[in-house]
């Protein structure tokens, strides 16, 4: 009986494992094996899908809400992972491809880290990008009449989900420091580019040439972690 026991239990403990070890397995191996070729980007915002395409391999093709004349969903989340997983998914559900949502922003410090996930949302409801940096520097006056003489520190924040038609997502997220420019610059990127200047850099994102923002921005580091799909 003793003998029974023994064996029984090494044959549980055996298949535990194994299920454990191999399932999951499994399912990153189903996960990775098929590059993804047709992606839906779930964004209507142009500057962001074309900084997506530029981050994608070429022969990838992508397709947006304005192909499929989709609503966008409600953003309702209250952190940019939830929102880019809510956009995500019901893309996803609408359209039966494999999506990709970003949801991102800009935090200020000094203005509690505000616009964050509202940052679409200061530019109206035409996401005039003018009117949500106007609003910025008020902000910033309204809190500090000198703020400009002040080290203002920000990040751009970027939250990226996969979703697949069989339920499989995968979230990651990059960051980028920097600082407020006083003044607006350059005419390059979109959003609140032409008011960011990166860590140890001189120029706005707005003054960058793409390659160089790309090179160390938010969406880009996000990016980096789930290339193995693509
Ligand atoms: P979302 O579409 O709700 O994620 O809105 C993101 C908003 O954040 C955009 O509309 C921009 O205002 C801002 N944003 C996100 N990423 C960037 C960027 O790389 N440069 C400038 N603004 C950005």
């Amino acid at each position: 009986l003793n003998f029974f026991h023994f064996f029984r239990t090494r044959v549980l403990v055996f298949f535990f494992f194994h299920t454990l070890l191999y399932g999951k397995k499994n399912d990153n191996f189903q996960m990775k094996k098929e590059k993804i070729l047709n992606l839906f980007v779930g964004s209507n915002n142009q500057g962001k899908i074309k900084e997506i395409r530029d981050l994608l391999p070429k022969k990838v093709q992508i397709l947006t809400p304005k192909n499929f004349n989709l609503k966008s969903p409600n953003e309702n989340g209250k952190t940019f992972e939830e929102n880019s997983f809510l956009k995500a998914k019901f893309y996803s559900k609408k359209t039966k491809m494999i999506c990709l949502a970003d949801d991102s922003g800009l935090e200020i410090d000094s203005l509690n880290r505000l616009p964050g996930i509202y940052s679409a949302r200061w530019g109206g409801k035409k996401s005039n990008f003018n009117l949500a940096i106007k609003r910025v520097y008020e902000e910033l006056k309204k809190n500090d009449v000198n703020w400009y003489k002040i080290k203002q520190t920000a990040r751009f924040v970027c939250a990226l989900t996969v979703y697949w038609p069989n339920n499989k997502f995968i979230n990651v997220s990059g960051k980028v420091e920097g600082t407020i420019s006083r003044f607006k610059k350059g005419n390059n990127g979109f959003g609140y580019d032409p008011i960011f200047i990166p860590l140890n850099k001189k120029l706005t994102f707005g003054q960058m040439n793409p390659k160089e923002k790309y090179k160390i921005d938010h969406r880009a580091k996000a990016f980096k972690k789930i290339k193995k799909f693509f």
